[in-house]
């Protein structure tokens, strides 16, 4: 036992899709010299998302330290059997016990800031202030009376325009984050900020100008705050997937209904032609209507799933599905639902033969805990800079989405300061950082978790050992 545990400050920077494939080329050129200097005085590797490698559910992972079938949420949207349609899932739903209330009862003080998906904020030890909350007006700070600290920093949740923000909006809604964060350290013993921007940003623009511009400036906000913090903190820079260059699109529902598991229709998409008559198309016109198409883009999590035109997902599916004749059904991109007992494992056959996907795998093999009913019956990969979005109506089963960048299973993981060991190289699982942060703050997890201590990058004075 050491007195490392009690004196234990921790920074944990969270960039939402941060990706070697977007740093490495930037890194070669010199372009980021406070994340090289990280790596080269710290460790540093790969960190695996969970299955389907999206922002929901991989945060909720990260913060209970459980794989998705033991917190019950597979996406942003998911198929609910005992209802029979898709349901748009929360951050209320999130019952496990999380990371920050653990540390908050160790008597450890907590500074959340950002992470998407945990809007309303809880009460900890400390601050909480949620990532993506409905609007800059909802009460997302907790305590309340946190928002006037914040606002002081200038606080900004979102840039104006999302798919085209402009580099001076991105630089102050990130810089205004990174301004609050550092007023925090002053008490905080375990200090999370998450960046968000960097998702859309590479789902706009990959390969652009403007992305290196941003990540050049997310360079600089690290390097101050870390050097702000000081001698005795540690830092981990970690992600909750990565993201690569997109080269093509695979559209699970329309693949579906191609073959005759999917019956439904959605105006102006290849599948209005199926069979509809014109007053069906004019009563479905004007339930999924412009109307729809433009709440798609209110609500915080939903405006970033990028509709495109003439396509419908999530929950919008659940008026254009035939659910008399439909006997499975793709959501959260990368997973799919069978309506109809024992057709999973044809599925499975058919579409490893596809050419863009990756790993086909039974939910039940990749998801253990008290929600596995729930879990999808089948979750597949693409291969790299391939994705699947399981929106209806484009009327292709392969082609070109919007995006320019991708979602992928490999985000990035860096480790530096006293109680982690330099130039030890590996991969991790998302998962492990639960065990590990608490590990190092020396607190007792209240009950088990999937992932482990990261023993080989933590060093010897740092790691809990059994008496022998
Ligand atoms: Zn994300």
């Amino acid at each position: 036992m050491n007195e490392t545990g009690r004196h234990m400050k921790l920074l944990v920077v969270g960039i939402d899709g941060g990706s070697w494939d977007v740093l490495e080329p930037m890194l070669e050129r010199g372009m980021l010299p406070n994340i090289a200097k990280l790596m080269q005085n710290g460790s540093y590797g790969t960190l695996k998302s969970v299955h389907p490698p999206m922002t929901m559910p991989s945060w909720q992972c990260y913060s209970t330290g459980r794989n998705p079938g033991q917190v019950g949420i597979f996406g942003w949207t998911q198929y609910d059997r005992e209802e029979g349609k898709i349901k748009l899932n929360t951050s209320g739903a999130l019952f496990e016990p999380t990371l920050w209330y653990e540390l908050s009862v160790a008597h450890k003080n907590v500074a959340i800031i950002n992470i998407p998906t945990t809007y309303p904020p809880p009460r900890v030890n400390g601050v909480f202030v949620a990532g993506m909350p409905p609007n800059e007006a909802s009460p997302y700070f907790n305590p309340p009376g946190e928002r006037l600290t914040a606002k002081r920093c200038g606080y900004k949740v979102m840039v104006g325009d999302v798919r085209n923000p402009t580099l001076t909006d991105l630089k102050r809604t990130v810089g205004s984050k990174f301004k609050y964060a550092k007023l925090k350290t002053k008490n905080a013993d375990f200090l999370h900020l998450t960046v968000y921007a960097s998702d859309y940003v590479q789902h706009f623009h990959y390969g652009e100008k403007l992305l290196e511009d941003f990540w050049v400036h997310l360079d600089k906000e690290i390097g101050e705050l870390i050097s702000f913090l000081g001698k005795g903190w540690n830092a981990i820079i970690m992600s909750d997937h990565g993201f690569t260059k997109l080269k093509g699109t695979f559209y699970p529902n329309e693949w579906l209904a191609s073959r005759g598991w999917l019956f439904g229709s959605v105006p102006g998409g290849a599948l209005a032609q199926l069979g509809l008559t014109r007053g069906r198309v004019r009563a479905l016109m004007e339930a999924i209507g412009l109307k729809r198409l433009a709440d798609a883009f209110k609500g915080s999590g939903k405006r970033l799933l990028g509709t495109e035109t003439g396509a419908i997902g999530g929950e919008d599916l659940n008026n254009a599905i035939d659910w008399n004749n439909t006997l499975a059904i793709a959501d959260s991109n990368y997973c799919i639902y069978c309506l109809e007992r024992g057709i999973a494992g044809e599925i499975k056959r058919e579409l490893e033969q596809l050419p863009y996907i990756g790993n086909v795998m039974y939910g039940r093999e990749i998801y253990r805990g008290k929600y596995l009913k729930d879990a999808p019956d089948l979750v597949f990969t693409t291969k790299h800079g391939y994705n699947s979005v399981s929106t209806l109506g484009i009327g292709k089963i392969h082609g070109m989405h919007e995006w320019k960048g991708c979602h992928t299973m490999d985000g990035v993981l860096i480790l530096h300061g006293p109680a982690f060991k330099k130039h030890a190289r590996g991969v991790a699982s998302i998962l492990d950082l639960y065990p590990t942060i608490l590990s190092l703050f020396k607190v007792k997890p209240s009950r088990k978790l999937d992932g482990n201590v990261l023993k080989k990058f933590l060093r010897e004075e740092y790691l809990c050992r059994k008496k022998k």
